[in-house]
């Protein structure tokens, strides 16, 4: 790391104590800084790397909500607030067990730069529960959604702060959450949240922008080496929204998913991951990969146990969570001639796994590049709240295009501007970084 960076981060594990999914994302970034401070020293000044690190607001509340046998339960609310430089505060709700401030001060600060790199008017944010929605009825996960936005409200708005999902927060989840909103409010502020159903002002797309953006991202990195999706064999892991559009993604640009997963294990089908199956199990009856492999019957088969990445292939996507793909997958991987690897969720390569992909000659996209589609749609959503408008599939989906092929151009040019030819990773954290730098340059110190 570079010397004048260092006391940086070991400001942030000071004051930050205990939040090592947050202490890994600032390293991450912090290390890919030195050539742009050691070519632009003024970004090292006026602590605009220390503001960067430090949350503009952080929002800690308290969420009680009554369960379906009458028992009161309690949840933590979170909503950080990181940086307003380039627009309001910008980026999903995450409702899951594990979710505490470390969580969603990683993601907040991630989605600063993920943002900036889209090229849009949005600024970063994030927020969550740790809430479990898993085995809850419909009725609970509406009342603790209108318990939670009952505070949440006070603290966004079209301007300000707008949310939108993640892990466990999908239409369903977003239903609830903007009509306690609009309910309290009493206006109709399209516009407060994204991902939004297409009856009621979301956009088309922003359900698969995740995925097909990931794929969109890969198909450009492939491109370059000269190859491209066609025939290839994929791993996605995960089973949720991002993996299942991905899966399809790589499915219309001519390669095969041949292995998908969940928290119940990893589901091998050589003949291709049946999509329509997969998507009725996941999407409609929040079923488990293990019911694919008993209704799929054929050569499909479940695996408990080990790790998804041994499933030798040309593509990987890791799609499920955060730290996923240890140093050891990034290993059996590389042995069995993997090719591409992009973060279709955030930070789901551990640092050590990364080092390995990029010492191994492998193409790797950071999430903050290869998972932007999602937050970029979601700025086209915003965008046609604000006029009023929508607009069709086909339209929405080459914007997506354009805005992930820009991003790819972003990252290569940036690497290779600062001497890191290829390297996706020294790409995307500068080239978002300097954008959120100079407009705080510009505003002074606030
Ligand atoms: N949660 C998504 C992400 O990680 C999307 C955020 C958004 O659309 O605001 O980027």
């Amino acid at each position: 790391m570079h010397d004048r960076l260092t006391p940086v981060f070991e400001e942030v594990v000071r004051r930050n104590p205990g939040e090592a999914e947050f202490h890994q994302a600032v390293r991450e970034v912090l290390e890919s800084l030195g050539p742009v401070v050691s070519k632009h020293p003024h970004y090292a000044d006026a602590a605009i790397i220390r503001r960067m690190c430090e949350p503009e607001r952080q929002i800690i509340f308290r969420v009680p909500w009554v369960d379906d046998a009458g028992e009161v339960q309690l949840n933590r609310g979170f909503r950080v607030e990181f940086n307003s430089a380039l627009g309001p505060y910008k980026g999903g709700l995450r409702f899951h067990p594990s979710v505490y401030l470390g969580i969603v001060k990683f993601l907040g600060f991630e989605q600063i730069f993920k943002n900036s790199l889209t090229g849009m008017p949005i600024g970063g944010g994030k927020g969550g529960s740790d809430f479990d929605p898993k085995g809850r009825s419909d009725a609970e996960v509406m009342r603790f959604c209108q318990s939670f936005m009952t505070e949440l409200y006070r603290h966004i708005g079209e301007y300000t702060d707008v949310p939108a999902g993640d892990i466990g927060v999908g239409g369903r989840e977003l239903g609830y959450l903007f009509g306690q909103y609009k309910r309290i409010t009493n206006q109709y502020e399209s516009g407060v949240l994204t991902g939004k159903g297409l009856t009621w002002g979301g956009s088309q797309v922003r359900t698969e922008a995740t995925g097909y953006g990931t794929v969109f991202f890969v198909d450009e990195m492939l491109k370059r080496r000269g190859r491209s999706l066609d025939g290839v064999k994929t791993v996605v892991s995960g089973s949720g929204n991002v993996a299942i559009y991905a899966a399809e993604k790589v499915y219309q640009l001519g390669g095969r998913v041949i292995a998908m997963s969940d928290s119940s294990g990893y589901v091998v089908d050589e003949d291709g991951i049946d999509l329509y199956l997969m998507k009725d199990i996941k999407e409609k009856r929040r079923g488990r990969v293990s019911d694919y492999v008993d209704e799929r019957g054929g050569g499909a088969r479940l695996v408990t146990g080990g790790s998804v990445w041994d499933v030798p292939c040309d593509v990987a996507l890791p799609c499920a969570t955060q730290n996923e793909l240890t140093a050891e997958d990034a290993a059996s991987l590389i042995r069995n001639g993997v090719v591409a690897v992009a973060e279709g969720a955030n930070m789901p390569c551990t640092p050590d796994a990364v080092r390995a992909f990029q010492d191994a000659g492998v193409a790797f996209a950071p999430g903050k590049a290869a998972n932007a589609g999602g937050v970029a749609t979601s700025a086209l959503e915003m965008q046609q709240n604000a006029s009023r408008d929508s607009w069709n599939f086909a339209y929405t989906e080459e914007r997506l295009h354009v805005i992930m092929r820009d991003i790819h151009e972003r990252c290569a040019a940036t690497a290779e501007e600062y001497g890191a030819p290829g390297n996706y990773v020294v790409g995307a954290n500068i080239s978002g970084f300097t954008k959120v730098a100079d407009a705080m340059i510009a505003f002074g110190v606030i």
